[in-house]
């Protein structure tokens, strides 16, 4: 439960605010059984070097590998259903119009739980990009190989962001507006560690937004936090879900 000291004080910020700016992580995920990269369980990625299946120069060297990496992800991914945590936002987002949600997360989680208008910063596992143009296409994400784009016969590749690449122009600017708009920012279940995603708090901050932080773990922002909800996900999040 939240604790009664910070009760009172959050909810007069939620309710005041006029925008809500929310950037959620992998930690959100993890309690509908998606592991983050920090789960020392973490099956995806055990025996995978991250450069090999989530770089660009990876996908170039092998790109069956990394088609088929992705394919085994998405097998997994499908079975899962989002939480509770997906579900208190998607019904904030309902109740509170100004609620914007940026997501870290490419598991799709929040669109299931029927939350609208996500902006999905690293992408989405269930797309698939040209690799040529970058433009999303159709094809068969379950072939046995990285299939030729429909377009213009180039790979395609999975429409995730990797490591080293840059963000969607068009995101990155919908995201920092918000994050520069918002009266209240608020982060779950992010270690707060990957750039350009975590400099969007200073941007809030720096813009007089009060921050709050949910997490089990204090991360490198705890100490600017305002609320400081040492929870999982979705507690805090049915927690807060009562204060509005
Ligand atoms: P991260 O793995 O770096 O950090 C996860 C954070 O979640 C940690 O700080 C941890 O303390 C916290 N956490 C663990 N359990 C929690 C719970 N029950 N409730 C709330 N918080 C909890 O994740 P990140 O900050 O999102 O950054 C990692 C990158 O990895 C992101 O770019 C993301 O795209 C990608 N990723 C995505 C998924 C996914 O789509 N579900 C999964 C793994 C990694």
């Amino acid at each position: 439960m939240i604790v009664e000291n910070q009760r009172e004080t959050f909810a007069k910020a939620l309710q005041q605010a006029k925008t809500v700016g929310v950037l959620t992580g992998a930690g959100l995920s993890a309690e509908s059984g998606v592991p983050t990269f920090q789960d020392p369980e973490n099956g995806l990625w055990q025996n995978h070097n991250p450069e090999e299946v989530a770089t660009y120069e990876g996908f170039e060297k092998d790109p069956d590998n990394v088609w088929q990496w992705y394919r085994t992800a998405r097998q997994r991914i499908s079975s899962v259903k989002p939480n509770q945590g997906h579900q208190v936002l998607a019904r904030l987002s309902q109740r509170l119009p100004n609620l914007k949600l940026i997501t870290q997360n490419i598991d799709g989680l929040h669109q299931t739980a029927g939350h609208e208008g996500v902006i999905e910063f690293h992408g989405n596992i269930n797309e698939n990009w040209c690799s040529r143009s970058g433009a999303t296409v159709s094809v068969d994400n379950m072939s046995d190989q990285a299939p030729a784009c429909p377009n213009c016969g180039h790979l395609v590749r999975p429409g995730v962001v990797w490591y080293g690449e840059t963000i969607n122009k068009d995101l990155i600017e919908q995201s920092f507006d918000i994050a520069k708009e918002c009266d209240l920012f608020v982060t779950v279940g992010t270690s707060s560690m990957v750039s350009p995603a975590a400099t969007l708090i200073y941007h809030a901050l720096s813009e007089n937004a009060q921050f709050a932080e949910i997490n089990p773990q204090p991360t490198i922002f705890s100490h600017k936090a305002s609320w400081t909800f040492r929870l999982g996900a979705s507690q805090a999040l049915r927690d807060i879900e009562k204060l509005v």
